[in-house]
């Protein structure tokens, strides 16, 4: 996938806006076939999340705190132009409700003049589960402090880096690609299907002989 950070402003808020706008007219309101199907879907993927959470949770909240990512020499929350992977929107907004997508739509529409991400609200993240490459993102300071204290938990880091490939890397059948597929049969398409125009990720998807998920 090469760098997390992409560069134009303009064109970042405008395929992330494309994005957020075209899953929800998908998703249709609550309770509608898609989200059924679509939570079905990701139900095992919302649990995986869920583990991450409890990890982070019990052995990094001090350390990546309110004050850390809101100073500059935090190194997450504080780059504009995160890479977002089309499914990370399409699951997001699936446990959303209509003013945290009201929320995002807001800060998409105008321009971003900080040097923060555009996501990053007075409370924290904007996004109910944020992109997958912010929630595995360890720091250098916060991993040294961790690891270094307790080095028994980079097993379970590391059990949880390797699930996550499960869901996103598309050496196999994985979720996001799914994911881009079932909206490009439907009709749609975006610069974040990654999974679909990545050359990388399609030479990864060529190697193991994975044409579509
Ligand atoms: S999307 Fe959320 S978690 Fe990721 S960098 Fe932006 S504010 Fe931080």
């Amino acid at each position: 996938m090469g760098s997390m950070i992409r560069n134009s402003y303009q064109s970042y808020h405008e395929e992330q806006l494309e994005a957020l706008l075209m899953v929800a007219e998908h998703l249709g309101p609550q309770g509608s076939g898609v989200r059924r199907e679509l939570g079905d879907m990701t139900a095992g993927y919302v649990s995986f999340r869920s583990e991450v959470d409890n990890f982070l949770s019990e052995n990094f909240s001090d350390i990546c705190n309110d004050k850390c990512y809101r100073s500059n020499l935090s190194a997450c929350c504080s780059r504009e132009g995160i890479i977002t992977f089309f499914a990370d929107v399409a699951i997001n907004l699936l446990v959303s409700g209509p003013g945290d997508i009201a929320a995002l739509r807001a800060v998409l529409e105008k321009e971003n003049r900080g040097v923060k991400c555009v996501y990053l609200g007075n409370n924290g993240c904007l996004w109910r589960l944020k992109p997958v490459v912010c929630e595995m993102f360890l720091c250098d300071t916060a991993r040294n402090k961790v690891f270094g204290r307790k080095p028994a938990l980079m097993n379970n880091w590391t059990a949880l880096k390797k699930k996550e490939k499960s869901f996103t890397w598309p050496d196999r059948p994985v979720l996001f690609d799914k994911i881009e597929s079932y909206f490009r049969a439907a009709g749609f398409s975006s610069s974040l299907m990654y999974m679909h125009n990545s050359p990388g990720l399609l030479r990864v998807k060529k190697r193991a002989t994975i044409r579509d998920a």
